[in-house]
């Protein structure tokens, strides 16, 4: 049995009824002391477990509540670092300057913790001691004002309740007939080590479980505690194995668990690396087992800590779309907008369309700008119904979305005129965010986000306390990262996950020592930042240094490992993980594993490679043996490695789906085209352009031709494509939205000169279409701002160059006698223009012949008159702001994909019936106004309506037919946002089966040139 547990026990049976008190570090070792020695079948009575701290505060509590003096907040600590080291004198320039840094606020913290721990005032801090005088002052007025801070405020932290106690003795409810012992080797603070050695009664020494050997820390207490004999054992009953990554190795623990047989809470997993017990834990929550951790679990790794880091990021990044697109994105905060049925994803999509950029006005402004654009695309466009409800729900969306994030920016304090914030509105925009918007899907989530909104909570100590935005957002960092949840000792049914220190204490039969890699177990032998070694040597003896963090932390492990070695009936297992799947590189076995198997091999002298040997291959997730497997889906791994290709019949027979992915790879790959490469004419008829309630525009028509794969992802699977949502640095105006507001100007000019019965006339009219690109470019940099001035300046002076270039052009045509006569014409809306008398309500209607039709609407850019009067003829034009690449305007129709100058002269044709009694239309203009196009026109001659009938049946064959084939031009691609949806090279893809019989609609409507 371990001595300390043999010491209790006899303390026990020697002194049944008198009052023994054992000191330990924590309750929970208590508690676990207590039930093990139950458990060994000691009866106990009159056995106390205290903290040094719980005598302390039974002597001096009274006293100080007495003198009106409340607990500080433990936690507080390193706020209150940062804000006492802020309210130095400026004259400190040592530690000052780098207040705002959460890790200097912590690591100040731990100083001024163990300094007053060890019983040190500011005067015990000599000038002599320290390397630079700045330093010394600045440490000690550091402590002088945390001093004062608790003067002031009435608050005494456990140094103060260590001093005050030592006043009464008699208040020690140790009483001199009672006797008591202490947890063996525990390395007490200075104030513990004092009150403990000043308690009457028998003090009883434990014989600790030192390793012959073993180097004992300075620190420990000085009375004589030797070796104990027969430690290590000569011969150790123990297992070892090597995994190749860290959570292969955690499975193999769990299939070891598994294969013994062992009742879960006779299971003991000690983590040797702090970076081991999250993954336990998610591994338990996978497989169900119930676990208890004895160092918890850090809440930033749960939803709402995560929540609260991004939510503090992304204040800090001026409100940036884009943190706060991936904070949406992370799943861990829920969006209340929209009656909630807003998703996350949905509302980072909505982000995305908006353009929203940076600064607290960025999401009313964008998101508004994107309802009013979607309600007016969906009243003025010539889209199906479904598209136009679309349009009117994304309109709400962003109105409620607007909405939720401007509750969640009003609640962060704007900075005053000093440039300052009130600390505790930041804590309560803090603390609601965490209760109302953290994502919450497990106990553990919701214990998190308790106890974060409680550490903030903390920072109420603080007063009224001002900083800049920046620090207050340090502030709530740090008490974030300081919470952990679901620590607990010990349970009944529970597995057990311990660390080094306390491993090996509830004694149960499998123990497992897991994360045994070099480098990753003691701490690494770094000076404290705070107080070199030196300087520690000169305050004190009692202050730990940086030898004597490692020497502790080995003599701690070491002398665990020895304890729980004593015990015949328990199963050691020692293992590490020779991969870092994280860092992609190797780690190697700890100098402790290797010693461990010396012990059981009995060879003092064995090295690695005996250890590796003894070991054999890495363990993986996958078991050996499928009797080993932990979950279906481990079975199914084990059955699919061994089997190879020969597998493949058996999986894909269980797997439906696998096996029509694989059926669609090969069949996608033949010269067929079959469904798995779009041909789906049950689609064809639901999707067919010319049944009875459909209306279509040329561009929808266009966009079928170009590649009707994509037309039935987006109009038969209702699939959008995946947008990056990366906004490019360098660009504020993509091209979709500068080519909306070239042609918005362009027709306001246009109209603007026929309403005054003039042409357009330079300079008046180039200055006043200026001036008007200057407003709505001004108006559109506060609703999406641009990326940098530079970006803005450099665009904004092309779009005025292209309207200076487009009104310089107009005027030249006036005085050539040019007669513009309507501007963007919509046909087919189903509503009125008020801005354009020629507008028509209707679609137009197309024979196709045979008794099928096609209705279509749209919006012509301009409609000119070409001579005057009975004579006059028209021309559609239609403008394009990009640039001008004559080899892809070669032809006429492209296949079906140009259809626009057809479809609008026919439009045209019926619309100017109200204005002339026989208009002919003579043809269409693609006009490149820009200076990126050079301002070329693409004349194309009017078509017969024949001819434009015939390109139109072809194509309503290829969609109702459901021949839904990938594009076989590879520009088609380029620019096309669907690839992921493709595969590899669908062009050629879609060129292998053109000799498919099925195919030739297709291939005939590619053939009108
Ligand atoms: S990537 Fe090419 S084949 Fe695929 S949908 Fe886009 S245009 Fe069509």
């Amino acid at each position: 049995m371990e001595p300390f547990v043999q010491h209790l026990a006899e303390l026990c049976v020697a002194h049944p009824t008198r009052a023994k008190w054992v000191f330990v570090p924590s309750r929970h070792i208590g508690h676990t002391l207590g039930d093990r020695l139950v458990l060994a079948g000691t009866d106990w009575a009159n056995l106390r477990f205290v903290t040094p701290f719980e005598i302390a505060l039974q002597m001096g509590a009274p006293f100080l509540v007495e003198r009106g003096i409340d607990p500080s907040e433990e936690g507080l600590g390193p706020a209150l670092m940062m804000r006492l080291l802020l309210g130095l004198p400026e004259s400190h320039d040592y530690f000052r300057p780098l207040a705002h840094q959460p890790a200097l606020a912590r690591a100040l913290w731990s100083t001024v913790t163990e300094l007053r721990l060890a019983g040190l005032a500011p005067h015990d801090l000599k000038a002599d001691a320290f390397e630079s005088s700045a330093k010394h002052e600045e440490v000690k007025s550091l402590l002088a004002a945390y001093e004062g801070y608790l003067a002031a405020n009435e608050r005494g932290d456990r140094a103060t309740v260590f001093t005050e106690a030592a006043k009464h003795p008699d208040w020690c409810p140790i009483q001199p007939q009672d006797c008591w012992t202490e947890f063996a080797d525990t390395m007490w603070s200075p104030l513990e080590r004092r009150r403990i050695d000043s308690t009457p009664g028998d003090r009883l020494t434990p014989q600790p479980s030192r390793p012959a050997g073993a180097k004992v820390p300075r620190r420990l207490p000085g009375f004589a505690a030797p070796a104990l004999p027969g430690l290590p054992p000569k011969k150790l009953k123990a297992s070892f194995f090597v995994a190749g990554g860290s959570e292969a190795e955690i499975e193999e623990v769990f299939r070891r668990i598994l294969a013994s047989g062992t009742p879960l809470d006779q299971v003991e997993i000690c983590a040797a690396s702090p970076a081991s017990p999250p993954l336990v834990w998610d591994k338990c929550l996978r497989y169900e087992w119930p676990v208890t951790m004895e160092s918890g679990i850090a809440a930033a790794m749960t939803r709402p800590g995560r929540a609260l880091v991004a939510f503090t990021e992304w204040i800090e990044d001026d409100f940036s779309a884009g943190k706060l697109r991936k904070l949406l994105q992370s799943g861990d905060v829920r969006v209340r907008a929209f009656d909630d049925s807003l998703s996350s994803g949905q509302a980072a999509r909505l982000l995305i369309r908006a353009r929203a950029a940076w600064g607290r006005d960025t999401y009313r402004l964008a998101l508004a700008r994107l309802a009013r654009t979607s309600r007016t695309r969906a009243d003025r466009d010539d889209i199906a119904a479904d598209e136009r409800d679309s349009l009117k729900r994304r309109a709400d969306q962003c109105d409620a979305f607007a909405a939720w994030i401007a509750s969640i920016i009003s609640a962060v304090p704007v900075a005053g005129a000093d440039q300052q914030i009130d600390l505790q509105q930041l804590v309560d925009g803090a603390v609601t965010f965490i209760r109302e918007h953290a994502a919450t899907t497990s106990a553990l989530d919701r214990a998190a986000a308790q106890g974060i909104a409680r550490a903030l909570r903390e920072l109420e100590a603080l007063g009224d306390f001002r900083c800049s935005l920046a620090e207050g957002l340090r502030f709530l960092s740090e008490r974030a990262s300081s919470v952990t949840v679901g620590a607990d000792r010990p349970r009944p049914g529970h597995l057990h996950v311990s660390s080094m220190r306390r491993a090996g204490l509830a004694h149960r039969r499998q123990f497992f020592v897991i994360g045994l890699e070099e480098g990753r177990i003691f701490p690494a032998s770094f000076e404290d930042p705070i107080l070199l070694d030196k300087e520690r040597a000169g305050i004190s003896n009692a202050l730990a240094r940086a030898s004597d963090r490692i020497d502790e932390a080995v003599f701690a492990a070491v002398s665990r490992l020895a304890a729980v070695a004593l015990n015949d009936d328990v199963a050691m297992t020692f293992s590490y993980s020779c991969r870092d799947l994280r860092e992609f590189r190797e780690t190697h076995a700890s100098w402790l594993i290797l010693q461990w198997y010396r012990l059981a091999s009995g060879n003092p002298a064995a090295g690695f490679r005996e250890l590796h040997d003894h070991m054999g291959a890495p363990k993986s997730c996958v078991p050996e043996s499928p009797d080993r497997a932990l979950d279906s889906s481990r079975w199914w791994l084990h059955g699919v490695s061994r089997a190879g290709a020969n597998g493949h019949a058996a999986v894909l027979g269980h797997y439906a789906s696998l096996a029509r992915g694989q059926m669609a790879h090969t069949t996608r790959a033949s010269a067929q085209f079959t469904e798995f490469d779009g041909h789906v004419p049950a689609a064809g008829l639901v999707l067919d352009p010319a049944n009875a309630d459909r209306v279509v525009s040329p561009t929808q028509l266009e966009d079928a031709a170009a590649c009707p794969y994509r037309y039935f992802l987006r109009r038969g699977l209702g699939v959008a494509s995946i947008e990056s949502g990366e906004r490019d640095g360098d660009v504020w105006l993509n091209p979709m939205l500068r080519g909306s507001l070239l042609h918005d100007l362009y027709a306001r000019l246009m109209r603007r000169c026929r309403g005054e019965k003039r042409g357009v006339t330079s300079p008046v009219d180039t200055d006043w279409l200026i001036a008007e690109g200057e407003r709505a470019l001004a108006e559109l940099a506060s609703e999406m701002p641009p990326p940098s001035a530079d970006v803005r300046d450099r665009e904004t002076e092309d779009v005025l160059e292209d309207l200076r270039l487009f009104a310089t052009a107009e005027t030249q045509a006036s005085a050539a006698g040019a007669h513009p006569l309507a501007f963007e014409v919509a046909f087919g809306r189903g509503e009125p223009d008020e801005d354009e008398p020629m507008s028509r309500l209707d679609p137009i209607t197309v024979d196709l012949g045979g008794g099928t039709t096609l209705r279509i609407a749209g919006r012509i850019d301009r409609i000119d008159q070409v001579g005057s009067g009975a004579k006059a003829t028209f021309e559609i034009v239609d403008y394009k702001t990009g640039g001008y690449y004559a080899p892809s305007w070669l032809g006429t129709f492209a296949g079906g994909s140009r259809l626009q100058h057809a479809l609008y002269g026919l439009a045209a044709v019926e619309i100017l019936k109200a204005v002339h009694k026989t208009p002919t239309v003579s043809g269409a203009t693609y006009y490149f106004s820009s200076a990126k196009g050079r301002q070329s026109r693409k004349q194309i001659a009017a078509q017969s309506v024949a001819k434009v009938t015939e390109v139109l049946s072809d194509l309503r064959g290829v969609i109702r037919d459901g021949l839904f084939v990938h594009a076989h031009q590879e520009k088609a691609c380029s620019f096309c946002s669907y690839g992921y949806a493709c595969g590899k090279d669908p062009h050629s893809t879609a060129h292998n089966k053109h000799d498919d019989p099925v195919l030739a609609p297709f291939l005939k409507l590619g053939s009108h040139e």
